[in-house]
């Protein structure tokens, strides 16, 4: 009862609020506000579509092909097959500088299929799920970048507003093979969003991140018979994971290994000619993973020693921590504040408070308040992002927003559920406003834009963008 009367007071307050901020916004962000209402029916058909596709890392054809086919329909110019990728594509319009770009994901995650309701129930079987929100993510950038296009097609603003549709985020790193390949390099600014349980201009780092395949290979023997005939690839991975977790002791805080033995032998009566390692090295700084990967290397070459056998490490991914740049979070955050909160019906807040108690949380409902601006801490979130190789070409900047409810586990059912239904959409909805609104900061203020320049410039110091990716094409599925 009590949370009903404080949820009308917030609902009662951000009307007003809304009311009041309305006459303060300019021109062209009035005519953002209803480009964004114009396109609102059919973002959320194609977020749900691609909420339906669930596609996983390069397997994203349908997903990237609406995102396209609508901004091409919306009179953008496509490249599209870009940095050998079929699902990667840039979407431009307009011509000269300042060249704006904003980033879109659209991959899902194996085995999290979910219908959008408040208690675990598979919507098919084994198949993957938006558990990380991308659907609501690809759907909201492009949102904002049709907004923007709109501005420079009436002539209220000069340049060029960039979408990249940027596959593989979640395992491959589709925009760190973007970044190999150039396509960001004439970028001024650009941004990006991310789904979260909380409304924040982005003031935090991710971890910079590599993921190696240790493959051991042995000789078989029978394992009872002649067992001094065969070398074990099997004994090699369990060496070098136990010279892994002794190390584990000498890392710091900041830093995380973790691994699975992706492969392990067939039977115990053969010795194992194969085996694997799957391995991930993560720091707070790019410079943290290059020493603990020497270490992790020489850990894996005494283990195939003492074993006896052959091996071979294969650099599968691998991206550089997020460089936040805080004239762009702050300019952000005004933008924020003037939306104002999302608002959330009575039956969004029951299904928050469902979905938390059916998971095993206290029932917490939604936040859509706007966070005041973090300090950047010198510790990131936990996790990586290919975002990340953006941020060292050129100064980039995120936004997350609410899609689900508060202190949601995330790549988790819950955050599937929500983002199928009102509470994620509403979510896209402003993020799209957000950055739509940001964005035209960028293009209608020069000193802005030098401003953000310049603390990218004096953060990246000497730094030359080095991928931390297989010198190969891109493993596509
Ligand atoms: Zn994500």
């Amino acid at each position: 009862m009590k949370k009903h009367v404080f949820f009308s007071f917030i609902l009662l307050c951000s009307s007003v609020h809304l009311l009041a901020q309305q006459s303060e916004l300019s021109e062209n962000k009035k005519q953002l506000l209803a480009t964004i209402a114009k396109h609102e029916k059919e973002m959320i058909r194609i977020s749900d579509s691609i909420w339906t596709y669930a596609e996983t890392a390069f397997g994203e054809h349908q997903s990237a092909q609406l995102l396209a086919d609508y901004a091409e329909k919306n009179g953008f110019s496509m490249q599209r097959n870009v940095a050998e990728m079929p699902t990667a594509f840039i979407a431009s319009y307009g011509s000269g500088k300042p060249i704006i770009a904003v980033l879109g994901e659209y991959d899902a995650l194996p085995g999290l299929s979910q219908k959008a309701v408040p208690g675990r129930d598979v919507r098919v079987e084994n198949a993957p799920g938006h558990g990380c929100g991308h659907n609501l993510f690809g759907t909201g950038s492009l949102g904002a970048a049709i907004a923007i296009k709109e501005l420079i097609a009436k002539g209220k603003i000069k340049g060029t507003v960039r979408f990249y549709g940027t596959p593989a985020e979640e395992s491959g790193g589709g925009k760190s093979y973007m970044a190999r390949a150039g396509l960001f390099n004439d970028v001024d600014v650009s941004f990006d969003w991310h789904p979260d349980a909380d409304i924040k201009a982005s003031m935090q780092s991710s971890q910079a991140e590599v993921d190696l395949m240790i493959h051991f290979k042995g000789k078989s023997s029978h394992a009872a018979a002649d067992p001094w005939n065969g070398r074990s690839a099997s004994d090699a991975a369990e060496l070098a994971a136990n010279g892994i977790n002794f190390y584990r002791e000498h890392i710091k805080p900041s830093a995380r290994l973790h691994y699975i033995i992706d492969e392990s032998g067939n039977v115990p009566n053969v010795v194992a000619e194969k085996a694997s390692l799957w391995l991930w090295v993560r720091d707070s700084k790019r410079t943290g993973v290059v020493e603990m990967e020497k270490r992790v290397r020489d850990i894996i070459k005494g283990a195939a020693l003492m074993a006896g056998v052959d091996y071979t490490i294969e650099l599968q991914a691998g991206s550089y921590e997020v460089l936040v740049i805080e004239a762009g979070a702050k300019a952000m955050q005004k933008n924020l504040e003037l939306i104002g909160p999302i608002v959330y019906s009575k039956e969004e807040i029951e299904f928050a408070n469902s979905i938390q108690k059916n998971y095993g949380l206290e029932p917490l409902g939604i936040n859509g308040k706007i966070n005041p601006l973090e300090q950047q801490r010198a510790d990131p979130d936990g996790g990586s992002t290919d975002v990340g190789d953006v941020s060292w070409i050129v100064p980039e900047v995120g936004l997350l927003v609410t899609t689900a409810p508060a202190k949601s586990p995330w790549h988790s059912w819950v955050v599937v559920a929500c983002g199928g239904m009102s509470i994620g959409h509403k979510g896209m909805m402003f993020a799209s406003k957000a950055l739509s609104f940001t964005m035209l900061d960028m293009f209608e203020n020069e000193k802005l834009r030098e401003e953000v320049r310049a603390e990218f410039l004096k953060k990246k110091g000497n730094e030359v963008y080095t991928p931390m990716i297989p010198d190969t094409a891109p493993p596509l599925r």
